[in-house]
């Protein structure tokens, strides 16, 4: 639907202010400008598309956003499950062009563009041997994930991402460049780490780097009974910090490395990542590969960054899917997730089990804004539809698995929330935290300009 625009949108002064550049639905290059990573919002319509150079830019979209009184969507890796980084008829600030990096081996620090994404920061980093932990996905934007938390391969051995971060600069509602740290604005500094993209616009990051270069890890396919669910996840707990584990139980897709009869069957497709010792590490495997006989393994050493796997441009499935924290594992739970991916037809469903711990639970959960340090497992149900009229029934068969894996606690983790309502928001930022991060919004952004996110209202 073609909306109209604000009759004091000027798109042609603001071309000529920008240094970056400006796609309004005219202009050819608009449709690849506004292409996200989730298909359901192809056909939304942003006013303009300001594909910012700098942080003056972002001032200049910034008055502009007032002036106009248009939403404003801020994008950086274009990921966002609850369609956030667009905007029907409004003003997209798209930092996918802050590709910054630079990096100080010596010191282990890297200021890095907000616009990166996973993938380009952790190849350039491991060039040098260098890692810092971002997410599972290679095309997450570096923006998205750092402000949500960032919860990933290494989130065991060096916590998440915002536990690596050292600064950031933010441009705020009112267009000051501001340099956020402990020392500096440190209450922006604790927001922004956790609180999504509500106190201002990211454009750098310092972040903390590891010395990695390889890592024993990959896939490993197993079928997936109570046991052998029970059994990995017990393994994955028992493990040293240095390993991190995202199994996914689902229904097998048709691959081609694992054999014909198993496609369409339940199985654990395991992504696995050890980041030390490299012997100890796959010893570490063995006890993995103990649990059944692997359909596919290919575990095995690897630089780093491989473990995000090669992604399809093209491949752009439609997913309802609903995030929230376990505290323990019982067969009990495995028996209902197999119960839930039996009960479906769905062409693809899965149950996402990531066993957390370690360095992560280590930080106490006053020193940032993502407040859930003490949650054992991050639980992820997802179903694939094929459009508006099976749509209804996969949400609702998700809806209901994470009610039964839930019990009636709301909150999840914000970096995986979809448009799921205020109530899950206000969830996602336990006890203090929530009123703290109203009076910080209050500071940096008393009318809310930031409004299109995970929305944190100031406090009046
Ligand atoms: C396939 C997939 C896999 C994922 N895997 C993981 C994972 O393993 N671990 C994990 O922790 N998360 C994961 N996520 C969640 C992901 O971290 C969030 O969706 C994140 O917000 C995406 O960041 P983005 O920059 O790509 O998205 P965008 O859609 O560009 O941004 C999302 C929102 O973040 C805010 N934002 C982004 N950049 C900035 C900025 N520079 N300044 C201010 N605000 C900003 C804005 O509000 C924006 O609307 C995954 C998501 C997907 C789709």
């Amino acid at each position: 639907m073609a909306i109209a625009a604000s009759p004091n949108l000027d798109v042609e002064s603001l071309r000529r202010e920008l240094t970056g550049q400006v796609f309004a639905p005219e202009d050819s290059g608009y449709d690849d400008a506004q292409r996200l990573f989730v298909p359901v919002y192809d056909g939304v319509r942003p006013a303009v598309i300001a594909q910012v150079a700098d942080a003056s830019d972002i001032a200049t979209v910034l008055t502009l956003a007032r002036e106009t009184g248009l939403e404003l969507a801020i994008r950086s890796g274009g990921h966002s499950a609850a369609g956030h980084s667009t905007t029907n008829g409004g003003i997209v600030i798209d930092l996918r062009g802050l590709k910054s990096l630079e990096i100080d081996v010596e010191s282990r620090i890297a200021s890095a563009g907000s616009g990166l994404t996973a993938a380009e920061y952790s190849n350039e980093t491991n060039a040098v041997g260098l890692a810092t932990g971002l997410g599972d996905t290679g095309s997450v934007g570096l923006g998205g994930i750092t402000l949500g938390g960032g919860i990933g391969f290494l989130v065991r051995k060096h916590g998440m991402t915002i536990d690596s971060l050292l600064a950031a600069e933010v441009v705020t509602a009112n267009g000051e460049v501001v340099h956020a740290d402990e020392e500096s604005h440190p209450d922006l500094f604790w927001a922004i780490r956790g609180g999504g993209g509500n106190f201002g616009v990211a454009t750098k990051f310092k972040l903390r780097l590891q010395p990695l270069d390889k890592i024993v890890g990959g896939m490993m396919v197993l079928p997936a009974t109570t046991d052998t669910i029970v059994g990995f996840i017990a393994e994955a707990e028992q493990a040293p910090d240095e390993l991190s584990t995202i199994a996914n139980v689902m229904s097998c897709p048709p691959l081609p490395f694992v054999p014909e009869e198993i496609h369409g069957t339940l199985v654990i497709m395991a992504l696995v990542a050890w980041c030390g010792d490299i012997d100890e590490g796959q010893k570490v495997m063995e006890r993995f590969r103990g649990l059944a006989r692997p359909i596919a393994d290919m575990v095995q050493e690897m630089p780093y960054p491989e473990i995000y796997g090669p992604e399809d441009e093209e491949y752009r499935p439609l997913a309802v899917a609903r995030t929230l924290w376990a505290d323990s594992f019982e067969p009990a739970t495995a028996e209902t997730i197999l119960g839930f991916l039996e009960a479906s037809d769905a062409p693809m469903r899965v149950a996402q089990l990531r066993v957390l711990g370690g360095a992560m639970a280590r930080v106490p959960d006053d020193k940032t804004a993502f407040a859930h340090r003490d949650r054992k497992m991050m639980i992820n149900v997802a179903s694939f539809y094929e459009g508006p009229d099976d749509r209804p029934r996969r949400e609702e068969w998700v809806s209901d698995f994470a009610k039964a894996l839930s019990n009636g606690d709301l909150s999840g983790y914000v970096g995986f929330l979809a448009d799921e309502g205020q109530d899950r928001v206000r969830a996602a930022y336990p006890g203090a935290t929530w009123d703290q991060l109203r009076r910080v919004k209050a500071t940096y952004d008393p009318d809310n300009l930031f409004r299109l996110n995970q929305n944190i209202p100031p406090v009046r």
